[in-house]
This record gives structure tokens, sequence and C-alpha cells, in this order.
């Protein structure tokens, strides 16, 4: 892997951490290494680096347009009331006054997607155009996630997507720490209901906020565990936008997430 251990996103979302995880990392399945097949796995891997890139509209190729459709982890039933609670927890989320947040939103921004998927991926919190929709990943971070999101073979409303806090922080800044415990009473809920087999953290907000942030060293790339499920810390869809560079260590971390769900990136 050729993630940069000393990044600028080392310090996005700089202020004050939240609680540490006590908790050893996740540790994905061991792989026995193949001597025969290492070039073959080495042409495989370019080329699933051009597609993600072609996908993203990188390296002068235009944005890939199809996805494949996402897996369901749960079905019947369990899903509809699965659906009624996380409602109840969204209708108590718009009219919560828990932290000062409240005093600057326009919408509340619970979640979008689907629950019944075995993906999630948790963001920071909401920006203006999110702020505006009551949806989150709606502006051109989203559109960008989005792609990454089929890159991966998932369709856009295939997985769950939700933030850290559901109130747009002032002038877009990392939430405060008070703000983000203040909001994990929406939160812990919300991903215990959904309980995919896999979640992305983008950024280091929400790494921290997930707990799988080590004391030291690099983030960004390295599995940790929240309440059971593994849990993959990468670079926010935001930062990507300014720093194309480093849309490669983010394509490994969620080849990364692929291989532990057992799915393969599609053939473009
Ligand atoms: Fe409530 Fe969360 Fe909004 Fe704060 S950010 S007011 S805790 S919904």
């Amino acid at each position: 892997m050729t993630s940069p251990a000393e990044s600028p996103l080392e310090h996005e979302g700089s202020e004050p951490r939240t609680a540490k995880s006590t908790k050893p990392a996740y540790t994905p399945p061991e792989v026995a290494a193949d001597p025969e097949n290492e070039l073959a796995s080495v042409i495989a891997s370019a080329q699933e680096l051009v597609q993600w890139e072609q996908t993203l509209g990188g390296l002068g190729f235009p944005a890939a347009k199809t996805a494949a459709p996402a897996l369901g982890s749960a079905a019947g039933e369990g899903v509809e009331d699965m659906r009624a609670r996380l409602q109840v927890l969204s209708d108590a989320a718009a009219s919560c006054t828990r932290c000062a947040l409240h005093k600057g939103r326009t919408k509340t921004v619970f979640a979008r997607g689907t629950p019944d998927t075995d993906l999630v991926f948790v963001g920071e919190g909401p920006g203006y155009n999110e702020d505006q929709e009551g949806l989150p990943f709606v502006g051109r971070a989203g559109q960008l996630l989005d792609r990454m999101i089929a890159a991966m073979g998932y369709d856009r409303d295939g997985v769950y997507i939700c933030n850290v806090v559901k109130c747009r922080p002032p002038e877009n800044r990392t939430p405060l720490p008070t703000e983000a415990q203040a909001c994990a009473h929406f939160l812990v809920p919300q991903l215990e209901l959904v309980r995919p087999k896999a979640i992305v953290a983008l950024g280091r907000c929400a790494a921290e906020n997930l707990q799988v942030v080590p004391p030291a060293g690099r983030w960004r790339g390295i599995w940790g565990e929240w309440r059971g499920i593994p849990v993959m810390p990468t670079y926010h869809p935001a930062f990507l936008l300014r720093s194309p560079q480093f849309k490669k260590p983010v394509w490994e971390d969620l080849q990364a997430v692929l291989k532990l769900l057992n799915r393969q990136a599609p053939k473009r």
C-alpha cells in the first residue's frame, strides 16, 4: 500500500478529539501469499485502479454511469420495523435541541439511501447544500461519493449514508466534541438498527467518533471496530476534491471493504 503516513488529512477535523478506542483494531482474514500469481495480481490491481479513476472521472476519463444493484441485509417485517424505528429517530432529530447546532439549521439531515444494506458510510456533518435539502452528501463531495459507491458496484441508494451530527455546524466547521456527543443520541441507535456488515468512516471526525483512531500514527486505512462492526476509516470526499492525488489510497481502502464483504468491483 502506498498510503501517505503524513498526509494533510492527518490534521483534517482538527478539533479536540473525543473518546479513544481501547479495543484492539479489527483484523481482516489473512490471505495466503501466492508468488506464482504475483504478476497477475499486480496487473489486476493496476486495471482496477484505472477503472476506479475512470469511474471518478479522473485521468481524463468520463465518469462511469452504471452500477450493479446492492445486496440487501434483511428482509420482510424486520426491514419494515427497522425503517419505522429509524423514522421515529429522524422525527425526533427534526425537533431536537440537545446542542446549539439546532439554532442555525434549516433542516436536520438524518440519512439517505436504504437501511437494508450491508454497507454504511458515516461522514462528519451537513454542509450548505445538505442543510438546504435535508439530505447528506448532495453537494460536490456527495457527487464524488456517489461515484465512489458506483465504483464499488453499489447503486447510489443501495447503501446507507449518515453523519456524526444531524445539523449543520456554522461555517462548515468540524463538530465540537460536545456536539458530537450530544448527537450520538441519534447516531448510536441509527447504526445499531441498520447494523451493516461494514462501516466506512469518511474523514477523521467520523473515525474519531466511531472510536477507531489509534492514539498515535496513521489512522486512514486501518481497520477498527465499532460495537462489533468492522470500520474502515478513509479520507473524506471533500478532501479528495481538493487533493485528488489521494484517490488511490482511498480506492485501496474501499477495495479492502469489498474484500471483507466478499464482493468485487464491477468490470467496465
Ligand atoms: Fe440535536 Fe444532533 Fe442537531 Fe445537536 S446536531 S441539535 S444533538 S440533532
